[in-house]
């Protein structure tokens, strides 16, 4: 998203966001009833970024994303906020599992996107081999690592706990969310959260701990509740342009909804 500027004609300052995927659909949507002009601009043909939507045999088939964590109100806050909050569906409660190592095996109990927050935990689900606890443990002891820039999550998560926590851990959970390789995908960008605690914590597994809660003896995580939305997840995309166009009586430019063909779409309003 780009900084702000007076716009010469209102007097407002005048908003440009660049991108008009989910993120910036998002801010669009939570700027449409502040007094300030927004521009959405978006290089392809259609907003909504990796949220989008198509029917087959009649059927709404997500192309993109198709399941949010429930757990995080911000996420369920906008779709609440844009009027879809009866829409959200449970896929129901269930408990993730890796085959590795020759049979399933639970996650540990305490991990944030499969980065491991206790080793004895890491140790009893089996997951990783012996020497891989032992690789692991090694992120306790050794110094900070200095990240001038974006690594990739192999590199970070790999420098620290070794790589079979990235291989059996770490990847096969990024791999289902993003749809990516971790020696690809940017630390910072896919598990934002982290690479910022891992700013203010020596150990990954300390900074894994301080987003995750802390169980007592013997109790579960709570469940992790994916839901979607009834008509795909990629509904929610067309709707947050709805509302931005809507809260802007004075709209201009050529927004082109997410199903739209035409190249470069552009919303504007405010
Ligand atoms: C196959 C797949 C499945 C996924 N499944 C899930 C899931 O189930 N749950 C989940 O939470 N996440 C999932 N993700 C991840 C999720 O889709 C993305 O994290 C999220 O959609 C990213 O949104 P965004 O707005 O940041 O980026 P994008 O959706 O990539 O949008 C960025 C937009 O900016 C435009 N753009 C880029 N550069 C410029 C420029 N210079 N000028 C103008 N416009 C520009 C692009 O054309 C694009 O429309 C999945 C991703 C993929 C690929």
């Amino acid at each position: 998203m780009a900084g702000t500027e007076q716009d010469q004609v209102s007097g407002k300052p005048h908003v440009v966001v660049i991108g008009g995927g989910i993120a910036g659909l998002a801010a669009a949507f939570r700027l449409r009833n502040e007094p300030v002009r927004v521009t959405v601009l978006e290089a392809s043909s259609r907003l909504g970024g990796k949220l989008s939507v198509s029917e087959v045999a009649g059927v709404a088939v997500d192309e993109g994303a198709e399941s949010l964590y429930a757990n995080r109100r911000r996420t369920t806050g906008l779709i609440a906020d844009a009027g879809l909050g009866e829409k959200i569906m449970s896929a129901g409660v269930t408990a993730s599992a890796i085959w590795t190592r020759g049979e399933i095996r639970q996650q540990p109990d305490r991990q944030f996107m499969g980065v491991p927050c206790d080793m004895d935990d890491l140790a009893r689900s089996g997951v990783v081999s012996a020497e891989g606890v032992e690789r692991a443990r090694q992120d306790l002891v050794l110094p900070s690592f200095d990240r001038d820039g974006d690594v990739s999550v192999a590199d970070y998560v790999g420098g620290r706990f070794g790589q079979e926590v990235v291989d059996r851990l770490v990847e096969p959970f990024l791999a289902g969310v993003f749809s990516g390789r971790a020696a690809d995908l940017s630390f910072e960008a896919t598990l934002t959260p982290l690479a910022k605690a891992a700013r203010t914590h020596v150990s990954l597994a300390d900074a894994a701990g301080s987003l995750t809660p802390v169980l007592a003896e013997g109790q579960k995580p709570p469940p992790v509740r994916v839901a979607t939305l009834d008509g795909g997840f990629g509904s929610l995309p067309p709707v947050l342009v709805r509302e931005v166009l809507a809260a802007a009586p004075d709209a201009s430019g050529a927004p082109t909804p997410p199903s739209g063909s035409s190249p470069g779409a552009r919303a504007a309003g405010g």
